[in-house]
Parts: structure tokens; C-alpha cells; sequence
């Protein structure tokens, strides 16, 4: 129901967990995070029920650099640990949160993944474990990433991240809210600019059928579909 992401920034745990706060309003049943400190250590954290009880299993060496964070409203497997975000690929290297419904999940277990043991019943597991699989036949994360979003139907608004490359995030949109807040010497990811509004007032709209690399310094917006590349400006947001 609420995604958030963060790259570049020490207080990268804290951001995302008062952007999770900040999401509540709108519902949700579960909730997790997955910090990478660009070292090498990462930490996976979720959580049924309340951010508070997330919060509470977030012990104080859970810190990093980048990062993303995901409060759920169950629409494929009930709510539980296991089938809060982020979904985790079988070899721990990649790890999603999803807002929206992919609509061909089973086609695609069906098709590509007969050999892969899931551990949730959610429909994003099987995008993430798609991923993993692209990347195990030669396939760079993005052209992995890529490659799994061209065969999708539904909604969805993804952030990923690539273990194998903890300087960035992949992020994708369609039918599903998702923007970019720009920061000074970091970038961040939201579902809704008021999760990110403490952190930068720079946002950059992403448009349905587009992909994003996501560094400290860059935003780099391609079409999924043909991989062109897509220049947008950010514009300000005012709050009160
Ligand atoms: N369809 C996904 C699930 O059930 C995402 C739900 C959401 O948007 O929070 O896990």
C-alpha cells in the first residue's frame, strides 16, 4: 500500500521508517525494510501488524546507506512474516516491495519458474524470483529487471535492489503512484511525497511504462518497453 526508498544517505533506516509512519494513514497489514551499508552488511526486517512492531525489531546496528521499506494491504497470501515485503530471491541476492497486483503471476510460475520453491503466496515473490532467475542465465540486474517487467500484466509501482550492486535502485511504475524525491547528495523514492517531504521538496514524476536507475547522484529514466532513455525535470513541492 506504501512504498519507500532511499540511496546515498547514512540515515538511511530512520528515513525509511518515518516515511513508513507517514504511509499508515492510508491502511496496511504488514511491514518491512531491507538496509545495505555499501559494505557489505544488510539487514532484512518484517513484521505483520503495526510499524511499531517493526520498529520495535529494528535493533540500533541496523544502519546503512540505501535501503527500501513497504507497508502491505494483502491482496495474495494472508498477512504474515513471510509474505510481507520485501519478497527476497531463493539466492539472497535480490530484494522487492510491490504496490499493485501482477495480474499473470501464475502464467509466469507456470512458464519460467517450475523449478523455484517459493516461500510466500504472494504475487511479487514471483516477480523477484524472476529476476534472480534472468540474472543466473548472464543478465545484468537491470537487464534482468528489465527483461521481467516486459512480460508483466497489472499494476505495480517496484523498488529493487541488487545486492551484487548496493550503489543503486531499480525502481518501475505503472498504474500505481511512484516518484523520485531529489536530494542533495542522495535520492529517495516514495508512493506519496509526503513520505520523503522532510527529506527534499524536489520531486520528479515517473510515468506508467517507465523504469529507473536510481544512484546518490543520478536519475536515469528509460521506457520499459524499448529502453529509451527519458529527460524530466523535477519540480517543487509545497506543504503546509
Ligand atoms: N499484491 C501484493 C501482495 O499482496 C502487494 C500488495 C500491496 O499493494 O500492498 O503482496
Amino acid at each position: 500500500c506504501g512504498i519507500v526508498g532511499v540511496i546515498g544517505n547514512p540515515k538511511t533506516t530512520d528515513i525509511l521508517l518515518k516515511g513508513l509512519e507517514k504511509l499508515e494513514y492510508r491502511g496496511y497489514d504488514s511491514a518491512g525494510i531491507y538496509v545495505n551499508d555499501e559494505q557489505g552488511n544488510d539487514f532484512l526486517i518484517k513484521r505483520k501488524g503495526k510499524i511499531s512492531e517493526l520498529e520495535a525489531a529494528v535493533t540500533p546496528d541496523v544502519q546503512g546507506l540505501m535501503g527500501i521499506g513497504h507497508t502491505r494491504w494483502a491482496t495474495h497470501g494472508v498477512p504474515s512474516d513471510q509474505n510481507a515485503h520485501p519478497q527476497v530471491s531463493n539466492d539472497g541476492r535480490f530484494y522487492l516491495v510491490h504496490n499493485g497486483v501482477i495480474e499473470n503471476y501464475q502464467a509466469l510460475k507456470d512458464d519460467y519458474l517450475n523449478d523455484v520453491d517459493f516461500v510466500s503466496d504472494t504475487d511479487t515473490e514471483v516477480v523477484v524470483q524472476l529476476v534472480a532467475k534472468f540474472a543466473r542465465e548472464g543478465l545484468s540486474g537491470h537487464d534482468a529487471f528489465q527483461k521481467a517487467l516486459r512480460l508483466l500484466q497489472g499494476s505495480f509501482a517496484f523498488i529493487l535492489a541488487d545486492r551484487q550492486e548496493a550503489d543503486r535502485l531499480y525502481v518501475a511504475k505503472n498504474k500505481s503512484p511512484l516518484l523520485i524525491g531529489a536530494g542533495k547528495g542522495f535520492n529517495v523514492v516514495c508512493s506519496d511525497a509526503l513520505a520523503m517531504i522532510d527529506e527534499t521538496n524536489q520531486f520528479v514524476e515517473i510515468h506508467d511504462g517507465e523504469m529507473v536507475t536510481l544512484t546518490a547522484d543520478q536519475i536515469k529514466i528509460e521506457t520499459i518497453a524499448a529502453g529509451t532513455p527519458v529527460e524530466r525535470a523535477p519540480y517543487t513541492v509545497e506543504m503546509d
